[in-house]
């Protein structure tokens, strides 16, 4: 009895030892020999074990239909004009150096172009814009653009511009005849192309401006250069009326009066006034002084009562203009055009705010009929759309849809000028809202298309934590927030952008991780963007400026522009395999990009399809937390789209009926028809589901 049971107990070790190996086996991939079982045990009982079969695991390759040349998808690349590619030799990008490199475009698939701002500016980076009508000199002539927007056109890309609505450089001809007519008291068409006061926090408070909601001193600037007064000026006093009157002249006097009026400005100069008898005194007197000017009854004493001023700190005397004088506040008497602030909310004080006045009055505002006219004379020229920068910033209402509703205004004025000049189709606009995709969403209540920043921000840290299950279901909860603003929303994820710390830094320069990051926004639906060098795996941080995240494209041909900053890091340039040389290697960056830009003209349901949820993998479902998945179908197209964000070999089981792979980045490997694919980290497929 006890020798039978030792027995039973070592066969069914051994036939537990087989198991565990032919497990272990169809677990651990094709790698090495199969086992031999374990020798059956003599003398032989019956019944002899039937071996589990072994199940080859064979690579996956992608069979993707050769693409017939047919654009279907909308992808946009967005360069830096400067950065970007360089004719001339000068350092400075430009626009016949963008039309030299159409055909890396084209051959990057990409359907539209959009163009850092493109107008003089103050800056390298052209967001002070000083002329809407005309292109940057440093970029090439009004004929080099023109040529780029026809050869661009002819290679199939359209050409979007980057148009700053919110603001203008403060070199702008608008602001500098506003300021200089401020400050020499006079009118100009311009002054109400701004926001100026003389009291920001009074006139905020008084609700003057219907673009701004409350007071901060630090969205303000004096619009002089600084507050002196520096001038001849004659001071006429009635005594009678305690009032005094301030203008201009040519000469000052070369003496001062008796009288026991005195007139104290500047650094403690004390001057006293001529009686010219009736109770009128008379004085004038080069003026020199930062703080205005006081009139006074004693040079010696400044006892109560003998300084007279003005009777608050917001009351300011205008030249011509009999101003009344006190004795009680006597606060300095400032001139009206010695202190005008300007409004500059979100930028810096070199970027004045334009003011676009009463929304329920718009299409009759200056400010906004100037900046259609302009967006209207690019159209004239064959641009075919507009990102428009900051269009959050335009109205301070934050609690009402004042800027979708001017926004909605603008796009439709702008499509209908559209039309008339012959197009079938609705001009392309795109807004920058950079905020989570909650505040984004009510803006398509009056653009068409809005960058979706929280796509970035989820796909990135969802990477750095190995983490996809959730991935579709963020992006198409996005989607649904959208369509509930607009049914004809256009979806528009990205990776990073000019504004933001390059992908590739943010993926820890890793470029299974870049890889990945790209068959992610590849496969997503809507109108993806790529960031230029983005392709390459370029990387930078704005940790020590913006310009490192703006760097010189790497076309592997010694052209490096750069002569805008001296901010640049070498080590991208030696680090990072150039344009030409990733074009030329199938396992580079550049060709997975191309790899999914192809397969994404290809393949409508890619173009041009919807996303959907998939059945299994799926945000409830944590048993394969690493992997994002989802469906995305056009017709009676519909594709499979799988990608382990996990940092292990993960297998997948699968009930669909697959036809064939059309784009696999990575050693994937699939058993019987596709009922289970194995992929290891990073990788991703794309199925053709029958
Ligand atoms: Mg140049």
């Amino acid at each position: 009895m006890k020798a039978k049971s030792i027995f039973r107990n070592m066969w069914m070790l051994a036939i537990a030892c087989f198991t565990t190996l032919v497990v272990m086996t169809s677990c651990g991939g094709d790698d090495g020999p199969t086992p031999e079982p374990t020798p059956t045990p003599t003398p032989t009982p019956t019944p002899t074990p039937t071996p589990t079969p072994t199940v080859e695991w064979t690579a996956v390759t992608a069979q993707p239909d050769a693409w017939d040349g047919q654009k279907r998808a909308d992808m946009t690349y967005q360069l830096l004009v400067y950065s970007f590619a360089d004719s001339d030799g000068d350092g400075m990008g430009d626009f016949n150096g963008i039309t030299s490199k159409l055909d890396y475009l084209k051959d990057l698939g990409v359907s539209a172009l959009w163009l850092s701002p493109i107008h003089p500016a103050m800056s390298y980076h052209g967001y002070d814009v000083t002329d809407y009508t005309k292109v940057n000199p440093q970029y090439g002539s009004e004929a080099d653009f023109d040529n780029l927007v026809s050869k661009a056109h002819a290679a199939g890309i359209k050409i979007y511009l980057d148009y700053v609505m919110n603001h203008t450089g403060k070199d702008h001809e608008w602001f500098k005849s506003a300021t200089t007519a401020l400050k020499e008291g006079k009118d100009s068409p311009y002054l109400g192309f701004y926001t100026f006061s003389q009291d920001p926090e009074g006139d905020v408070k008084a609700g003057k401006f219907p673009a701004v909601d409350g007071y901060s001193s630090g969205e303000w600037q004096t619009a002089s250069s600084g507050d002196e007064v520096n001038g001849i000026y004659k001071f006429v006093l009635d005594w009678n009326k305690k009032t005094v009157t301030v203008t201009k002249a040519t000469k000052a006097d070369t003496s001062e009066g008796t009288a026991d009026k005195f007139l104290y400005y500047g650094d403690g100069v004390c001057k006293r006034f001529y009686d010219k008898g009736n109770g009128v005194y008379e004085l004038t007197v080069n003026l020199k002084t930062e703080w205005g000017f006081l009139i006074r009854t004693s040079n010696t004493s400044w006892d109560n009562g003998t300084k007279y001023g003005a009777t608050s700190g917001s009351s300011k005397v205008t030249l011509g203009k009999a101003f009344q004088l006190d004795n009680n506040t006597a606060a300095d008497i400032k001139f009206d055009f010695q202190e005008a602030w300007y409004y500059h909310a979100m930028f810096a004080s070199s970027m004045p705010d334009l003011d676009y006045g009463k929304l329920s009055d718009v299409r009759n505002n200056a400010t906004y009929k100037a900046m259609l006219s302009a967006a209207e004379g690019w159209v004239d020229r064959g641009v075919d759309g507009f990102r428009l920068d900051a269009v959050k910033h335009i109205y301070h209402n934050a609690t009402n849809d004042d800027n979708p509703q001017f926004l909605k205004t603008f796009y439709e004025d702008m499509n209908a000028y559209f039309h008339k000049k012959g197009h079938s189709e609705d001009i392309y606009m795109i807004g920058e809202v950079l905020d989570s995709y909650t505040v984004t969403a009510p803006y398509f209540k009056g653009l068409p298309a809005l960058f979706d920043f929280t796509y970035w921000y989820s796909l990135e840290s969802m990477i750095n934590a190995y983490k996809g299950n959730t991935f579709a279901y963020e992006v198409l909860q996005h989607q649904q927030k959208f369509a509930s603003y607009r049914s004809d929303y256009l979806y528009t994820p990205k990776l990073s952008n000019h504004d933001e710390d390059r992908a590739a830094s943010k993926l820890g320069k890793s470029l299974p991780k870049e890889k990945l990051a790209a068959a992610v926004l590849l496969t997503t639906s809507g109108h993806p963007y790529i960031y230029y060098g983005e392709e390459l795996g370029i990387y930078g941080t704005k940790n020590n400026g913006d310009e490192y995240v703006r760097s010189p494209m790497l076309w592997g041909d010694n052209t490096v522009t750069s002569s805008y900053t001296s901010k640049i890091d070498k080590g991208v340039a030696s680090s990072i395999k150039s344009a030409s040389d990733q074009a030329a290697d199938a396992n580079s960056l550049l060709s997975t990009y191309r790899t999914y830009t192809t397969l994404r003209n290809t393949y409508p349901a890619l173009a041009t399809g919807k996303m959907t949820r998939h059945d299994t993998y799926n945000e409830a479902n944590t048993s394969l937390a690493g992997l994002a998945a989802w469906y995305m179908t056009e017709g009676s197209q519909k594709l499979l789209v799988l990608h382990n964000m996990s940092n292990t070999t993960i297998q997948v089981p699968l009930t669909e009926s697959i036809s064939k792979a059309i784009a696999v980045t990575g050693d994937v490997k699939q058993q019987e028809n596709f009922s289970k694919l194995q992929m290891p980290a990073c990788s991703s497929v794309v199925l053709l589901l029958k």
